[in-house]
């Protein structure tokens, strides 16, 4: 029996080692990872440039406190605002540490504004974590089920639905915070508009709230740009970051500007772990590769190949709603639940995920290369097709 707490329901492999977008079972059999441990491993498996830098971190200073300064650290905050053009970073360990310090943010914001009561827009749909108020930020009922009462404070709208955002404002004057994904990953691969993310970004402007941007799943230059954010040129006043930054090290990050940056002080917030020298030295080695060997534009030619090669080969294949997606963040939505089409892809050697029920949810290393691209659409078209029955 194992002593595990049963909070996953794991499929039947376990892998002993990887090479590039490739893992490799304890029987020798290799899979193509499609999934990159959703988002997570950005320059694929045992990468060099990766090895190299927390082997060395690891024999000079593993872990410091962040009673001292930390020099990798002040480096990768160095590189993370000047590619975002944001202020401060706080760095912690996961995706839903970096959306609590978010949230408390805003509530900090709203407490210096006299605001006793603050609250935060948040999306249908929406993934934020499961801490208690990252799940309750989280737009997904069966998610929350069963951990009521939740935490208070957010205003729950419909996806992309500006109209919805202002009547709030209309009414509610303890808004101080938009929260949202510009592409929602768990929500089925679902994408903010670039004029969507502008008159956002003006509403947040007229009313004083900060707009906050989870890049955690669609940052790090999955979509093309190194944040879901600059596709429309628009800067949040927070965004948070995780998965892809350490490339399989865990690390979250909560970067703010202007008006939300500042507001934190000695004895506010922490976190012991966060931000050690051995995290920072694989999201330097991590933002380093991508710069140098052009990932973010890899990201975008093989995502469309992927995309292409995709609807090609579904063509008239009925049952088929949707393909879309940016870069290497990739949905396909099919007419009825296909979580089966899981396990079937992995007995055929392919590693994938299924995402809201309904939608198959492609997020691979952002190394892929179009051969690469082939290979996935050769293994997944023809298993979409019998699933479907054609
Ligand atoms: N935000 C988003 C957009 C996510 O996709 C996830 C994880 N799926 C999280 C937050 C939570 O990250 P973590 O599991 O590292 O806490």
């Amino acid at each position: 029996m194992s002593h595990l707490m049963n909070t996953y329901a794991r499929l039947p492999v376990a892998f002993t080692h990887g090479e590039g977008v490739w893992l490799f079972d304890e029987t020798g059999k290799r899979y193509l990872d499609a999934l990159s441990g959703i988002a997570v491993s950005t320059l694929g498996h045992n990468h060099p440039r990766l090895v190299r830098a927390i082997s060395e971190q690891a024999a000079s200073v593993l872990h410091t406190s962040n009673l001292y300064r930390i020099p990798r650290q002040e480096e990768l905050g160095d590189r993370i605002a000047a590619l975002s053009g944001m202020d401060e970073v706080f760095f912690c360990n996961s995706g839903c540490e970096a959306n609590e310090a978010a949230i408390k943010l805003a509530r900090f914001y709203g407490h210096k504004k006299h605001i006793d009561h603050p609250e935060i827009i948040v999306m249908e749909n929406a993934f934020h974590g499961r801490t208690l108020a990252t799940l309750s930020a989280t737009g997904n009922r069966k998610t929350q089920a069963g951990f009521e009462p939740l935490v208070t404070g957010f205003v729950r709208v419909p996806y992309k639905d500006i109209s919805a955002i202002r009547a709030v404002g209309e009414h509610n004057h303890n808004v101080v915070a938009v929260m949202l994904e510009m592409v929602q990953g768990e929500g089925g691969i679902n994408i903010a508009d670039d004029d969507f993310q502008r008159e956002l970004r003006a509403i947040c402007d007229e009313r004083g709230w900060l707009l906050i941007c989870d890049e955690v799943q669609c940052g790090i230059g999955r979509t093309g740009p190194w944040f879901g954010f600059q596709q429309s040129g628009i800067k949040p006043d927070i965004m948070t970051l995780a998965k892809g930054l350490g490339s399989g090290v865990p690390i979250g990050a909560c970067v703010t500007a202007g008006r939300a940056a500042g507001l934190f002080g000695p004895g506010n917030h922490g976190s012991t772990f966060g931000g050690n020298p051995l995290a920072c030295a694989a999201g330097l080695a991590t933002i380093a590769e991508i710069e140098d060997k052009a990932l973010r534009d890899n990201a975008v030619r093989v995502g469309e190949a992927i995309r292409n090669g995709m609807r090609e080969a579904l063509a008239g294949v009925s049952g088929v709603v949707d393909i879309r997606g940016r870069g290497l963040m990739i949905g396909i939505e099919l007419d009825r639940p296909c979580g089966d089409l899981v396990r079937q892809a992995l007995e055929a050697g392919l590693l994938i995920n299924v995402t809201a029920d309904r939608v198959i949810r492609l997020l691979p290393a952002l190394v892929f290369t179009e051969q690469d691209a082939g290979a996935l659409v050769s293994a997944l078209a023809p298993l979409v097709r019998k699933f479907l029955g054609q």
